[in-house]
């Protein structure tokens, strides 16, 4: 899973970020609002942490316009305030959860896992496209009677392409949820995945094709292959 981080402060978002990494989350840091919000907008992450007091936007603002653009990732908001005011605030403005600055590791972490689990329970435990049925909790992708297990990068990437169901996903946005803002991994990599899915769609007997768009990236199709 991979969280954005939305904080000025450089010490809270590095130590933030160390604790994820530790328990396994991919973590990315946003320094100020604008950019918090350019980084939320591209759908890859699973979760925000979003602190309110942020240059350039505050968090309400933040998590306002990430509502209003139809994206429902799941927003931890961070203050160092108590009012009950900013309180209803964060929440009127679609923040999920309101953490209070100072915060233990355990009640952040347990936050986390509260919003991300309420998340797959919306988005139900299996991602569905043609033939094919991907079972998340396992990683196995099924066709019929046939599965076969996937790699943790494959299935990112098939998971990414299966909840956007017939819309284009980009290299860039594959390449940025699987490998991260500071991978210097390359598009290639992102080809390199592509043809392992292709092949193991193949062995399970699946109809199911991811199309490449030149320039633009890669879109599942469900029609027969030829
Ligand atoms: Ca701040």
């Amino acid at each position: 899973m991979r969280i954005l981080i939305v904080e000025d402060e450089p010490r809270l978002a590095r130590t933030v970020a160390d604790l994820l990494r530790e328990h396994r989350y991919a973590a990315d840091i946003a320094p100020d609002g604008p950019s918090g919000l350019d980084n939320a907008l591209t759908g890859i992450y699973d979760a925000v942490i979003l602190d309110v007091m942020l240059p350039g936007l505050d968090g309400f603002e933040v998590v306002r316009r990430l509502r209003q653009q139809g994206m429902r990732t799941p927003v931890l908001m961070l203050t160092a305030r108590t009012e009950v005011g900013d309180r209803v605030c964060g929440l009127d403005s679609g923040a999920d959860y309101y953490l209070t600055k100072p915060f233990s590791s355990e009640e952040l972490l347990a936050c986390l896992r509260a919003l991300t689990r309420r998340q797959g329970e919306q988005t139900e435990n299996v991602l569905a496209f043609g033939d094919l049925r991907l079972e998340l909790a396992s990683c196995l992708l099924v066709c019929g009677a046939r599965s076969v297990r996937l790699s943790r990068k494959e299935f990112e990437i098939l998971g990414m392409l299966m909840a956007r169901p017939g819309r284009v996903v980009s290299k860039e946005q594959l390449l940025l949820k699987v490998w991260g803002y500071e991978s210097d991994a390359e598009d290639n990599n992102v080809e390199v995945y592509i043809s392992f899915l292709r092949k193991k769609f193949q062995h399970i007997g699946s109809a199911v094709t991811i199309r490449t768009l030149r320039m633009l990236g890669y879109q599942l199709e469900a029609g027969r292959q030829v």
